[in-house]
């Protein structure tokens, strides 16, 4: 299975997890649409004007969405961008349905309309009950002693979906970005973090409670006996916890050097020799391999531990979950529902199932998402938000240029380097150059179970095929209906899928000011990030590489010590405050991404005769449609998880937080110093 090296660190909302777990509206039976619908991106009734916006100025622009937009039964959370994005599901929806009933079709609609009605077809899936995974856990029965145990480890990670004991993959070379490298890394556990194992308070216990209530329930689905499957519980528990131990915190994953330790095979061997690595590789069907990147060394010496010192029974106990819970999703209702009641409904707080037409167009955007995405392109994305969105992320760009001249802070030697890093980003908008080709992938008809672990094949082959070549630098890590956006530090370039520049995000019909605070702000926010505590450490090409001075490196961290003292002030829940160490890169880039936009703003609007509108002046109005795009409501328990793992803190901070550094925003709106949107000091990065 691949697995970055530098995670995205810069998508703006939470990523993968959210997309696989987040849930659908609830209101009385939704139909596919044939258009998405408008909202505009300065919304007044989405205010409270009973708050006065220099005392919460997040209340104030969200507090009339918050009480209009109650969380819906099958979802952990909802904001502006989960309405969006369930907008675009649904209108994928109404396009699956035509594709998977139409005569005539392009290999392409066969694929996403085939697999859409596979996935749809629940009682084909339900009869078949637990007979797809059964291979699999009779091949890990059948092993007959550990040298084979270990020996299949390639064979799992290579053709089953699941983290058997670590991941491993291809990855651009963080110190030659021109190059794709084979990487080792840290994987195997089943509860999101590995905090989950080491907390003590009672909530963690309660958690670690219900996981292994979980472990032994989908086992017994599998066919366990149920006696056999609780002992093997507290064993899997066991082994996972140890890896969690050996793991590096999501903190200390935020720097790349703690993750970067290239090493030759042999080398490899010599540190970690319970797996043959030349066959392990030969197994992922790569054969050019010399070096390659282990991520965490320490992990790995930790999984030969667990591979010497378990039972082999349990040890198979430990893969036969692992391949069990991976595939829980895509077998009958029994295992897709145990697996909701503890992965949503347990740690998210998400009280019901979607409805399967979402999960299924949810599906087909995992496995096919730049087929599908070629027809929500042509549907949804003109040319001249094309047009405009490309000219707009070039006026931010030339305000961060301006930006960094001006910093007082910085000496002209590291100012050089940032400059021509900013103008080697590339900027991808909307959708990739060149589609990818899945011509190669077979989907076929009522084969729900067969297509999604071919579609899953499919990719780590891709995946694995990169290694020795040159990187593409036109590949996009997430498809073009998706509502998020990133910026790549290796690839030194933002992107920008069509599903995020839709209104009320990007409004063409609504005047510059909302559109420059919520789209320029965004644009802002993941150019920043090149230059935030993680992105800062990699050149303009891409290669983590110290292109600062000394005194300049202390001076932005001095800087950076600001925002994370703010920020650790705010309360997720409960008496749980934002880990700032971990959120303070999305808050640099919060912080600048809205300075920056703001004065692309004012220069492109320079010449313009901006009048009030709405009862708020151009100024107001740019801040009110920064902060509406971050209006939410959170369930705890998911305010819970995302405190422990998401990289971004909460949306009343992300405005709160950024509008009190800003004196513009107290200017516009008349705030006087002592008010809580007015700080006595600012905080200023970029
Ligand atoms: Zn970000």
């Amino acid at each position: 299975m691949s697995h970055r090296f530098v995670h995205l660190s810069a998508c703006l909302l939470l990523a993968a997890f959210t997309q696989l777990n987040a849930q659908s509206a609830a209101s009385a039976a939704p139909q596919p649409l044939t258009a998405m619908p408008y909202s505009p991106s300065l919304d007044v009734t989405s205010l409270d004007r009973s708050v006065d916006p220099c005392q919460d100025f997040y209340r104030f622009s969200c507090g009339g969405w918050m009480k209009n937009n109650p969380i819906p039964a099958d979802q952990a959370r909802w904001s502006v961008y989960s309405k969006v994005a369930n907008d675009n599901l649904q209108f994928l929806w109404g396009l699956l349905e035509a594709d998977s009933k139409a005569s005539n079709r392009t290999p392409t609609q066969q694929k996403v309309g085939d697999y859409f009605a596979a996935c749809m077809d629940t009682a084909a899936i339900d009869k078949l009950g637990a007979a797809p995974i059964q291979p699999t856990l009779a091949a890990i029965n059948a092993l007959p002693d550990r040298k084979a145990l270990i020996a299949y480890l390639g064979t799992l990670n290579r053709n089953t979906r699941g983290s058997f004991f670590f991941n491993s993959g291809a990855t651009q070379d963080p110190g030659d970005s021109n190059s794709v490298i084979a990487e080792i890394s840290a994987g195997g556990l089943g509860l999101p973090d590995r905090d989950y194992y080491l907390k003590t308070d009672a909530k963690s216990e309660e958690t670690r409670k219900a996981y292994l209530a979980y472990i032994e329930k989908i086992l017994t689905l599998a066919g366990e006996p149920a006696p056999q499957a609780q002992k093997d519980a507290a064993s899997i528990m066991r082994i996972e916890t140890d890896l969690a131990k050996a793991s590096l915190t999501r903190v200390e994953r935020r720097d790349p050097y703690k993750q970067y330790h290239k090493m030759t095979i042999a080398q490899l061997s010599a540190d970690s020799p319970v797996i043959n690595w030349p066959d392990y590789l030969r197994v992922q069907g790569v054969t050019n391999v010399a070096t390659l990147n282990v991520a965490q060394p320490a992990f790995q010496k930790a999984v030969d531990h667990a591979l010497t010192t378990e039972s082999v029974e349990d040890l198979k106990a430990y893969l036969r979950f692992h391949a069990v819970t991976a595939a829980a999703t895509s077998l009958s209702a029994p295992f897709e529902d145990t697996s909701f009641d503890f992965y949503s409904r347990h740690l998210r707080g998400t009280q019901q199932k979607p409805p399967r037409w979402k999960t299924c167009v949810r599906q087909v955007d995992r496995a096919l998402g730049e087929a599908l995405g070629q027809e929500f392109v042509a549907r949804t994305f003109s040319a001249d938000t094309k047009q405009k969105t490309v000219l707009m992320t070039d006026q931010i760009e030339q305000a961060m240029q301006t930006e960094i001249e001006q910093l007082d802070w910085m000496s002209p030697a590291t100012k050089q380097e940032a400059l021509r890093k900013l103008h080697t980003v590339r900027n991808k908008i909307g959708y990739p150059d060149k589609w990818r080709d899945y011509s190669k992938l077979e989907i076929k008809a009522g084969d729900y179970f067969g297509n999604t672990v071919r579609a899953a094949d499919f990719e780590t082959a891709r995946d694995w095929a990169k290694v020795g070549k040159p990187v593409d630098r036109n590949e996009w890590d997430m498809t073009p209906p998706t509502v998020n956006a990133y910026y790549n530090p290796q690839m030194n370039d933002v992107n920008f899928p069509a599903g995020v520049l839709q209104p009320p995000l990007y409004d063409p019909k609504m005047d510059d000011a909302p559109n420059y605070g919520n789209t320029g702000s965004t644009i802002g926010h993941e150019l920043t990030h090149g230059f935030d505590d993680e992105g800062r450490q990699f050149d303009a090409q891409g290669n983590l590489k110290d292109w600062w001075t000394k005194d300049d490196a202390k001076g932005f961290e001095d800087r950076i010590n600001c925002l994370r003292d703010q920020f650790a002030t705010y309360v997720v829940v409960d008496d749980i405050h934002i880990n700032s160490k971990l959120t303070s890169g999305e808050d640099v880039a919060d912080l600048g991404g809205t300075l920056i936009a703001y004065m692309a703003w004012t220069k492109a609007t320079a010449n313009a005769n901006l009048q009030p509108a709405e009862g708020f002046t151009p100024e107001q109005r740019f801040f009110i449609g920064f902060a509406q795009w971050a209006c939410e409501n959170t369930r705890e328990a998911n305010s819970r998880l995302q405190a422990a793992t998401d990289p971004h803190s909460p949306g009343f901070a992300r405005i709160n937080g950024i509008v009190t550094n800003l004196p513009e925003f107290a200017t516009a709106f008349k705030c006087k110093a002592g008010q809580p949107m007015v700080k006595a000091k600012v905080c200023k990065v970029w």
